[in-house]
């Protein structure tokens, strides 16, 4: 059986964000705890003691506060039930987590080497002695199965592909410390289930769906999809900021070639949407996005939520 814990379901910047008073976030602030969210992350387990997590948010402290399945164990004065972490990006709300996992425990990053190149050219992650914190590079295209504390396999095998994305927002117009090439700046991840064949994909960040990445999907129990923004001009209508959801690398929720369009009639057993923006009116629970989300099968999740397959 696998076990997931969505950790945060929001986009950088979380709901609410430090500094935004848009609808949504002044609601947050404002007698709707309801809509507050973290920065995307989830948790799987295959034997419910050793948990991997899927990103390594901002909130990532706040988050395991709030999460007895990654609390230490009774009885131990040192001890974490996270083994690894798995990257599929190199952006803030991907990677900065990282530094709230610093005092010495082990655990294995597993990243592609485009993102691990971007850790190693910063050297504020080196508190991240690799003593403790192995940092394994993972392949496009190629299934890998992680390791427990005492090196026998986990129980979930992992398959990163690559999708259309960008390169981290804060490496715009620098130079790449991984080389120019962008393959592997953006992956996805198919989780499976080793005891029961079961899988689940996992998709914070994606700009377009490809013929190619809706056979893969088709027929999946669970699917975790890049819900940033319901158009892709939002932010800019709004007012709250100069960049489309096309130039950050995000496809929309809705419209032509949207998410809810492009992964309709899939066979798909749950859609959840991830990583969205505090812009984004799907959040707000009486819109008319909302609404045609829900009608279309997707759903909004709530920080915590455990999904078991
Ligand atoms: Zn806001």
């Amino acid at each position: 059986m696998l076990r997931v814990v969505v950790l945060g379901a929001a986009a950088g910047g979380g709901v609410p964000q430090w500094n935004c008073g848009c609808p949504v976030c002044r609601q947050a602030r404002d007698g709707h705890s309801e809509l507050a969210s973290t920065q995307a992350s989830i948790a799987i387990s295959a034997d419910g003691e050793h948990w991997y997590l899927i990103n390594a948010s901002p909130d990532l402290r706040q988050q395991l506060i709030a999460t007895p399945q990654l609390h230490p164990k009774a009885g131990q004065l040192r001890h974490s039930p996270i083994s690894g972490v798995i990257l599929t990006n190199g952006e803030i709300d991907a990677v900065a987590g990282l530094l709230s996992m610093r005092e010495g425990s082990p655990f294995t990053i597993y990243a592609h080497a485009k993102v691990l190149s971007i850790l190693k050219a910063n050297s504020i992650f080196n508190v991240l002695n690799e003593k403790n914190v192995r940092r394994q590079p993972i392949e496009v295209d190629e299934a890998f199965e992680p390791a427990l504390p005492d090196g026998s396999p986990c129980g979930i095998e992992v398959l990163p592909f690559a999708v259309a994305g960008k390169a981290a927002w804060y490496l715009e117009g620098a130079v790449h410390p991984g080389g120019a090439d962008a393959a592997g700046d953006t992956l996805g991840l198919r989780l499976r289930d080793k005891a029961t064949g079961k899988y689940l994909y996992f998709l914070a960040a994606c700009a377009e769906v490809t013929d190619d990445l809706k056979a893969r999907l088709a027929g999946a129990t669970l699917i975790f999809f890049d819900g940033t923004v319901w158009r892709d001009d939002e932010l800019i209508r709004a007012g709250l900021g100069n960049k489309t959801g096309q130039g950050m690398g995000h496809i929309a929720m809705s419209g032509d070639h949207g998410a809810i369009e492009s992964l309709a009639g899939l066979d798909i057993g749950r859609k959840v949407f991830l990583h969205i923006n505090n812009s984004n009116p799907a959040l707000l629970r009486d819109s008319d996005e909302r609404k045609i989300a829900e009608r279309a099968g997707w759903q909004i999740p709530a920080d915590g939520t455990e999904i078991t397959l």
